[in-house]
């Protein structure tokens, strides 16, 4: 359940109206929906029921403070990819012996500091970094938990720049490769305690295909290395893909669900249906990190027009909201659906782009759309921004980052604050 809906000609989040948050604290603003994320964890989490497993949530689709605090007071776990995501974790409450370090470039400081704290493990993506991670954790007298992150090279038939486990993409060691390194850790690296296999195909898959195939493909090597050096767990990594083309709730409880097989082709009971009976005869424990799927739809980026303007080839709708607060359309080709706070009457649309304010050929937020007719000064609403949405926002233009806000019910919480020009210019100098 996606808890965006019209009510009243207006478009509200839960039980609070989303052009009285825009007036009130001013765009571009993030809101999110508390009852979505929530709804979505235990979803994956009921679905997941038949396996021992974790959700490790990936923190950095959506790493605000109460999002993880969220999470974090459901039990979850965390995927971490830096320090600072593992500062965040903590200071949100959630802890760190049940968090993931993963990423292809863990330095020094931060490998000290994942020891320090206690993470569950390090998911490592590189033999020399398996020796390094054995040398700091010697030089503090510490063992670390480790888990090697396979590269199945399985085609996740995802966008280009979120496919993650193919042989020429960064990540992961080859998979021919692995029971060699698993042998070279309990041989050679004293300091390190073999934990599990970790794997992470790619994002926004939508068919459950390639997760079948990948699990089918690494579950011999999973269940050899359990024989041989005895893995606690399996991690079977995230990608499990939204819909971004229908975001709004009809109303109908039941709405989601019965039109989830079509609009949706990878649910989250398919999803769990082919890959829960595949991973169950490990007798692991399961690890699960999704990012997007847990926060994505629970998010929309709220925007004014600004003006309108009629080109010789389209109309422009250039709003406040550009690719410095949202850069997914122009990163990744991601479309959002655009949604106008005051509903639209039936039918009437318009085809436009809507580009932001910034000197880009690449801000916009949609190309060529049939959009509701909005005029300036009126609201519109990005949907399903909550995942990759504040976290890849910049400064670009010196523009200040947005504010967001959870609405939980009725209430609406500023969970971080606008920022001002001078939180903007922090640390510089002039010399
Ligand atoms: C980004 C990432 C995820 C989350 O991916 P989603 O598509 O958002 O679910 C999970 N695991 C690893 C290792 C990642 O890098």
């Amino acid at each position: 359940m996606h808890r965006f809906h019209y009510q009243q000609g207006q478009l509200f989040c839960e039980n609070v109206s989303l052009q009285s948050l825009a007036e009130k604290h001013g765009t571009p603003l993030y809101v999110y929906s508390k009852a979505t994320v929530t709804d979505h964890f235990t979803r994956l989490d009921a679905a997941l029921m038949g396996l021992d497993h974790l959700i490790c949530y990936a923190v950095k689709a959506n790493s605000n403070l109460s999002i993880l605090a969220t999470i974090a007071r459901l039990g979850g776990g965390f995927d971490i990819v830096s320090a600072g995501e593992l500062y965040r974790v903590i200071k949100a409450g959630g802890d760190a012996g049940k968090c993931t370090f993963a990423g292809v470039g863990k330095t020094r400081g931060e490998i000290e500091y994942a020891l320090q704290q206690g993470i569950y493990c390090f998911n490592a993506e590189s033999e020399a970094e398996l020796v390094f991670i054995n040398e700091v954790a010697g030089s503090l007298g510490k063992k670390a938990p480790v888990a090697v992150r396979v590269n199945p090279n399985v085609d996740a038939k995802t966008h280009a720049k979120i496919t993650t486990g193919k042989s020429e993409n960064k990540f992961g060691i080859d998979f021919d490769r692995i029971a060699e390194v698993y042998a070279r850790i309990a041989s050679d690296m004293p300091n390190l305690v073999i934990r599990g296999l970790q794997m992470h195909i790619g994002s926004q898959l939508t068919s459950v295909d390639p997760f079948v195939e990948a699990v089918r493909k690494v579950s011999p090597l999973v269940a050899e290395m359990k024989a041989q050096h005895g893995l606690e767990f399996f991690s079977i990594g995230g990608g499990i893909g939204i819909n971004y083309r229908q975001c709004l709730d009809s109303g109908d409880a039941s709405w989601w669900e019965q039109n989830s097989a079509e609009q949706h082709p990878l649910t989250i009971q398919k999803y769990a249906e082919s890959v829960v009976p595949l991973l169950k005869p490990l007798g692991l424990r399961i690890l699960c990190e999704p990012g997007r799927f847990m926060v994505g739809n629970a998010g929309a980026l709220l925007t004014q027009v600004l003006y309108e303007k009629r080109g010789a080839a389209k109309v422009f709708k250039i709003v406040d909201a550009g690719m410095n607060d949202l850069i997914r359309p122009t990163l990744y080709e991601g479309w959002h659906q655009i949604v106008p706070l005051k509903q639209p009457a039936a039918g009437e649309t318009e085809l436009a782009d809507i580009v932001g304010p910034i000197c880009e050929t690449g801000d916009y937020l949609a190309q060529n759309r049939d959009v509701a007719p909005v005029k300036a000064g009126e609201y519109i609403a990005a949907m399903s921004a909550g995942a990759y949405g504040f976290t890849m926002a910049s400064n670009y233009n010196t523009r200040p980052m947005p504010a967001e806000i959870l609405v939980d019910g009725d209430q609406a919480h500023i969970v971080r604050e606008r920022q001002t020009l001078d939180d903007v210019l922090k640390g510089e100098h002039v010399v």
